[in-house]
């Protein structure tokens, strides 16, 4: 069975008597050099279990089933679960899970995994939901060994900007948090059906083991994210005046020069590690002002 034809796909959709759901972004992909090369690239060990998000009629879950250990499929469309029954039915290692993944426990689901090994992420993502759930998988704090997704090329383009670069913004500067992002190669819009209005792009985020920084105050290090970004086109000074209102202005222009930057300099150009700094000195100033 062919998952990847046109003609094959239309076929066992007619004969299941379902349609593409636009609202859940189902734009299934039909090339099947890049399915198999999203699949060998998700990890590094033939052990892993992959936590696979939507997997429509199984292109991508059939290629992960064949690599790696154990693959565990979150899918929220219901209909779609008698043609996966059908498409996966030789392979015993997958298991499908008809949720939302925004509304699954990951760490419930997925700690039996952990214990035994490595543990990796691998979708092509439904696109009205890409940023939520990427932070979902952020913040869940897991020791993911990989996040590898397709996404739309300029949301890819976005994560993996450097500190200054037109692309770069505030998920940009969190996600470097995390891990270290990578594009790994673009997606034509005419690999999928239906085709979407943009190409995509597949990007690989390898978590850190161990974040190597450590803000004073973590909430208040993305707070200080958050406001840098909130209006761009602001000097960095003026942008965090209007999110902290509890600093004077020449408290909050004390703070930037401190930090070693011109006062008139714009949140864009600073990458996490300069971020890390800023919101100690933020943080510092806060406590001092409460004593
Ligand atoms: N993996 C398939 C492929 O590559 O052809 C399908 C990818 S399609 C872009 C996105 C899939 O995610 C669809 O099957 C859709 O039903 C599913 N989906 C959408 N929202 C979801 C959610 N919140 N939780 C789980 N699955 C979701």
């Amino acid at each position: 069975m062919n998952l990847c034809d046109i003609k094959s796909i239309r076929n066992i959709m007619q004969a299941f008597g379902i349609n593409f759901r636009k609202e859940l972004g189902q734009n299934f992909l039909t090339n099947k050099m890049v399915v198999e090369d999203i699949a060998d690239a998700c990890s590094e060990t033939n052990n892993a279990t992959i936590l696979e998000i939507g997997p429509g009629i199984g292109v991508l879950t059939k290629e992960l089933a064949e690599r790696y250990d154990k693959v565990i499929s979150l899918e929220i469309d219901t209909n779609l679960l008698p043609v996966l029954a059908y498409t996966l039915s030789d392979f015993k290692n997958v298991e499908i899970i008809n949720k939302d993944v925004m509304k699954t426990d990951l760490e419930e689901l997925l700690s039996p995994y952990f214990e035994k090994g490595q543990v990796s992420v691998c979708a092509n993502l439904p696109y009205y939901i890409t940023t939520p759930i990427l932070m979902k998988l952020l913040e869940s704090r897991l020791p993911f060994e990989a996040i590898t997704i397709m996404i739309q090329s300029e949301v890819a383009d976005r994560l993996c900007a450097a500190a200054g670069k037109s692309d770069y913004g505030a998920i940009t500067a969190v996600l470097s948090y995390y891990g270290v992002a990578e594009k790994l190669f673009t997606v034509q819009a005419d690999n999928f059906i239906p085709a979407p209005k943009v190409d995509s792009a597949v990007v690989r985020i390898k978590l850190y083991k161990e974040i190597p920084y450590k803000p004073k105050d973590e909430s208040l290090m993305f707070r200080t994210i958050k406001a840098a970004f909130e209006q761009r086109r602001k000097t960095l000074s003026n942008a965090l005046s209007n999110g902290f209102s509890e600093l004077s202005k020449d408290e909050i222009k004390e703070i930037i020069e401190k930090c070693g930057h011109r006062a008139d300099i714009r949140g864009e150009r600073l990458d996490i590690s300069e971020f890390v700094a800023l919101s100690d000195a933020i943080a510092d100033k806060i406590n001092s002002s409460k004593n």
